[in-house]
């Protein structure tokens, strides 16, 4: 591992298979299925291994719906394929409806626009609404879909019931990084709101931001909610999570390139917060780094930097026991969702290889990105 070229992220599928089991284990007791949300995480070699326990995938347009087919679904009638988009366009409805299982409306407009035609092409697929539910304690603005003028779902008020002789589905997403309480929270609305519906309907589809592999989610609490919700209903379920599939399933590596002073010692790395680990500065949070306190805690204390020249690219303060140098290490945890989906190729800086540490130890790097990678999103 110490040849690999750095910046990399190294996911780590023994940890993503510990995540499938426990999603696999919600399945098995609770009847419900669950898909991955590629928004979150989409390296789709390891789509092998994440087949063998999730029902399909969520997309958000038409792109991720194609690699969902071509990379997860293809060939398995058994494997799902649903889309989502706030809006759909013409030139691409027509492909969702040939390749997608599922297609989520966000607005009764859009619904009864598109409806018709993709049946059409698809007698098969199945029409969903989203639903906002206006009930959500997420955590953060930017995260949360039923926030002050959400233009995600559709509120009680904007509610068509001509919507029902389309669908067979309800779906809402309001959660993010959330518990079963939370979930308990919304539903609890949701049903109160919508509930007069559910008799006309196949499934409810729970959305994301279930943390279910986080350390001390209440996971039999959670198979007890839907257990309860599929009975009292006679639904099916499906949950669509993209963090908790990814969490806690690797690292970013990245090397030292140079320590400057400037009131602190600053470490300038070969990696960036704002193009390769955008929500440490969206959320914000501060990445874990392995062998780090906090500042002050321990006796030498850097400032990492990206090697970009925006000022704020800044991934946080940490201290170590022993002074960094150049060409050492710096291992960010948990940097395997919602990172490389999102990467850009800002000040042209070369985007982090993909590499897999499979279960027999085997190191496949099975990305590197170039000029080419850069000069090709540009004319
Ligand atoms: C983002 C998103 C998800 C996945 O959310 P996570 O927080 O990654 O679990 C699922 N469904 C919809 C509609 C989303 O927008």
């Amino acid at each position: 591992m110490n040849q690999l070229k750095t910046p990399y992220y190294m996911c780590e599928e023994s940890l993503l298979r510990k995540n499938l089991e426990l999603l696999d284990y919600v399945q098995r007791q609770s009847g419900a299925k669950i898909i991955l949300a590629l928004k979150g995480f989409a390296m789709w070699s390891t789509f092998p291994l994440v087949k063998q326990y999730l029902k399909g995938c969520t997309s958000s347009g038409l792109h991720e719906a194609l690699l969902a087919r071509e990379e997860f679904a293809k060939d398995n009638k058994n494997l799902e394929v649903h889309t989502y988009s706030p809006a759909y366009k013409d030139e691409d409805i027509d492909e969702i409806a040939r390749i997608s299982d599922h297609i989520v409306f966000n607005s009764p407009n859009q619904l009864f626009k598109y409806a018709t035609r993709v049946k059409e092409i698809n007698r098969h697929v199945s029409l969903s609404l989203r639903i906002n539910p206006e009930q959500s304690s997420s955590p953060k603005d930017i995260y949360n879909p039923c926030g002050l003028y959400s233009r995600l779902g559709t509120t009680l008020a904007n509610f068509d019931e001509r919507v029902l002789e389309h669908i067979d589905g309800l779906n809402f997403h309001a959660l993010c990084e959330q518990d079963v309480d939370a979930l308990e929270d919304v539903l609890e609305v949701f049903e109160a709101k919508f509930s007069k519906y559910f008799k006309n309907m196949k499934y409810i589809n729970f959305g994301g931001g279930h943390h279910i592999t986080k350390k001390g989610y209440d996971v039999e609490k959670l198979i007890g909610v839907i257990k309860e919700f599929k009975a009292k209903y006679n639904v099916d379920v499906y949950l669509e999570p993209g963090e908790a599939v990814g969490w806690q399933t690797g690292t970013l590596v990245s090397s030292v390139l140079d320590i400057v002073h400037n009131g602190m010692d600053i470490a300038i790395l070969d990696t960036s917060a704002e193009a390769h680990m955008p929500d440490t500065l969206a959320m914000p949070y501060r990445a874990m780094v392995r062998g780090s306190g906090e500042a002050g805690e321990k006796r030498y204390t850097y400032r990492f930097g990206g090697n970009t020249c925006l000022a704020g690219d800044i991934m946080g303060d940490y201290s170590f026991e022993e002074p960094l140098h150049v060409g050492d290490k710096v291992i960010f945890e948990d940097q395997i969702h919602y990172t490389f989906v999102k990467n850009t190729t800002f000040n042209g800086i070369k985007l982090p290889s993909l590499v897999i540490l499979r279960e027999d130890e085997t190191v496949d790097v099975i990305k590197e990105f170039g000029y080419q990678d850069y000069k090709g999103r540009l004319s």
